[in-house]
């Protein structure tokens, strides 16, 4: 068994882990009893879209899923400050009808949802602002994705039908179909 270094949630002294969810686990440092979540169990799918995470759950691969963006995506870490910062600007301009939520979602795990700009806008991450026009796409960019576009910020913006994305996205999927099995 693969077994994954997390932090106790009181003394934060390194434990293995079997990675099991819903198990309690002892911290041999201060003795302390908990439920192994490094990020809280609802905030780890701050941007996985509904309907991809139903997806898994009706197909029994949630935990798959959770484990994934756990450790693959997040790397045992939190959300940073300018994740947060994109998921609350994003609802904002969903809200203010600025933007809309496409029927699809991002190929690849945590599977954000895509938004289409309704209108030229911006997107305001901790005072650096990110302009869109209308017609363009906006979905969350996770690490992988940030590398493979070379972008600033964990955001993506842009043409999703154009020939380069998608042949950048097919890739990450592969790779992201590989590691799922
Ligand atoms: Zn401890």
């Amino acid at each position: 068994m693969k077994l994954q270094q997390i932090q106790c949630t009181s003394c934060g002294a390194p434990i293995e882990w079997d990675g099991k969810y819903g198990q309690p686990v002892k911290c041999t440092y201060c003795g302390s009893v908990f439920l192994p979540a490094v990020t809280g169990r609802e905030d780890v799918w701050l941007m996985t879209d509904v309907v991809a995470r139903a997806r898994y759950e009706f197909e029994g691969r949630l935990d798959k899923l959770e484990q994934d963006i756990r450790f693959e995506v997040m790397r045992g870490q939190d959300w940073s400050a300018l994740d947060r910062a994109y998921a609350a600007e994003i609802n904002r301009l969903e809200t203010e009808g600025v933007v809309r939520k496409l029927a699809t979602f991002w190929a690849i795990s945590p599977h954000p949802s895509v938004y289409r700009a309704l209108r030229d806008g911006e997107l305001n991450l901790k005072g650096n602002r990110i302009p869109f026009k209308k017609g363009d796409d906006i979905v969350w960019a996770c690490p992988m994705t940030r590398d493979r576009f070379n972008l600033d910020w964990p955001v993506l913006i842009g043409d999703f039908q154009d020939q380069r994305t998608q042949q950048l996205c097919g890739n990450m999927a592969n790779a992201m179909m590989g590691r799922m099995r």
